[in-house]
């Protein structure tokens, strides 16, 4: 038997989360059925892992903290062995597999969820008053289900998950059945396109559903009562925000879109796949907040879709989330994205220029400055490239990563073709500390 260890620092597969080597797989598809009581956040959880060696393996690591493990199968039969640490679920193979070998591990595991607290906050499964969300970024997944909390290893998600019979849950994809017992209803979403563990999310609360109307793309949105007049004023127009962004940034990735609002404030909305949740705070009934409707529908094709391999790069996330709030000004009346990128940039010029745009640091992955300044870069190739090769740029870099992995090389090398000539210099410019004049 070997002796138990943690690996060195220096296999860490994202350097921004420290301790989490490659394990030599990838995930095809997470299968969750989840039973939850919200009276005593208790929850009984059955996870079905494929995935795919692409290394010889004789030990499968899942990342898992805070609940505890019953039983363990690969395959369907009892493993070598298996041990519980803090973070991770390691289970010895019966025998080795070899690179390229397809494989199921299942996780009966319980207890009760709760939020990772790290140098992101709280992140994961969290309590609300009368219910829960989930709010996985960038690394809350394992506080939920057995993963691999990889950005860059994207898979399909079955969720089941029943609950006591007010609440109404809600998962990421399509919802395919809901059946009500005993005074419980089991709930059951699929999102068959690939899927960042983080994006992975269950709502859970005493919600209406509402369905908005227009737009190209079934839109939902899940209101406590209270709230549903204020939410649909506010929501009014995310079906043209649909149109619009689906014309600039070619089709919405997945087959619907759901909204969520809870009941309490939330420091800020989040994006999940297919789903955004807003809290109480972020509903007024006047619009108030309608950039971050823009923005974190954006998330849809600029974080969800084309998904950074490594947090490194979440300007590609955030930048794109950013300037297509600025697009979404500019075509509901509001001021025109280069009066918004001229203001940023004034602002930004009189603040520290001390942050790598395209390596922030764990620290600071989630400064306004990634955002605004990941949106500037943006702007500077629009003003480079002219109207028609940037918009061209906006849905070629979309359409050819959907669904898929990507790196701020391959950012450069998308944005040098649609120019016709090398824009590296340019970009690099833009995303390095130093912010450079407004372009004459
Ligand atoms: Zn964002």
């Amino acid at each position: 038997m070997r002796p138990s260890r943690e690996r060195p620092a220096t296999d860490d597969a994202d350097p921004y989360l420290p301790g989490r080597p490659d394990p030599g797989f990838t995930v095809q598809s997470y299968d969750l059925d989840l039973d939850y009581r919200v009276a005593t956040n208790r929850l009984d959880g059955v996870a079905e892992v494929a995935a795919t060696t692409t290394r010889p393996l004789e030990e499968v690591r899942l990342e898992l903290t805070g609940l505890r493990v019953g039983d363990v199968r690969v395959d369907g039969a009892r493993p070598a062995r298996w041990r519980q640490q803090p973070r991770h679920l390691t289970v010895r193979l019966a025998s080795a597999l070899p690179a390229g070998a397809s494989f199921t591990v299942r996780v009966a595991y319980q207890g009760q969820p709760r939020p990772l607290v790290g140098r992101w906050g709280d992140v994961g499964w969290e309590e609300l008053t009368d219910g829960v969300i989930v709010a996985g970024q960038p690394d809350g997944a394992p506080s939920w289900f057995p993963c691999h909390d990889s950005p860059g290893d994207k898979a399909a998600f079955r969720v089941a998950v029943s609950a006591e019979a007010p609440y109404t849950v809600v998962a990421n994809g399509v919802r395919t059945q809901r059946t009500a017992r005993a005074g419980r209803v089991r709930w059951v979403y699929e999102q068959p396109e690939p899927t960042a563990p983080y994006l992975a999310a269950v709502q859970v609360g005493r919600y209406d559903e509402l369905l908005l109307a227009g737009g190209p793309v079934v839109q939902r949105a899940y209101v406590p009562r209270p709230l549903v007049a204020r939410a649909r004023a506010d929501l009014a127009r995310q079906p043209q925000m649909m149109t619009l962004f689906t014309e600039l940034f070619g089709p919405y990735p997945f087959a619907e879109y759901a909204v969520v609002v809870t009941a309490d404030d939330l420091e800020v909305p989040l994006e999940a796949q297919a789903m955004s949740t807003f809290g109480a705070n972020h509903v007024d009934g006047r619009g108030t907040w309608e950039r971050l409707v823009a923005h974190e529908l954006a998330h849809q094709w600029f974080g969800n879709s084309l998904t950074v391999g490594t947090w490194r790069d979440i300007w590609l996330h955030e930048g794109f989330a950013c300037y297509a709030e600025w697009l979404w000004s500019a075509a509901s009346g509001g001021q025109d994205a280069d009066t918004l990128a001229r203001a940023s940039h004034a602002r930004h010029a009189r603040l520290p220029q001390d942050i790598d745009v395209a390596d922030p640091g764990p620290d600071r992955m989630f400064d306004d400055r990634v955002y605004q300044r990941g949106a500037l870069v943006l702007h500077a190739l629009r003003l480079d490239l002219g109207e028609e090769a940037f918009a061209r740029l906006l849905r070629t870099w979309a359409v050819t990563h959907r669904h898929s992995t990507v790196d701020t090389a391959a950012f450069v090398a998308c944005a040098s073709s649609v120019a016709g000539r090398p824009v590296d210099a340019l970009v690099r410019r833009w995303l390095a500390a130093r912010l450079p004049a407004w372009p004459a």
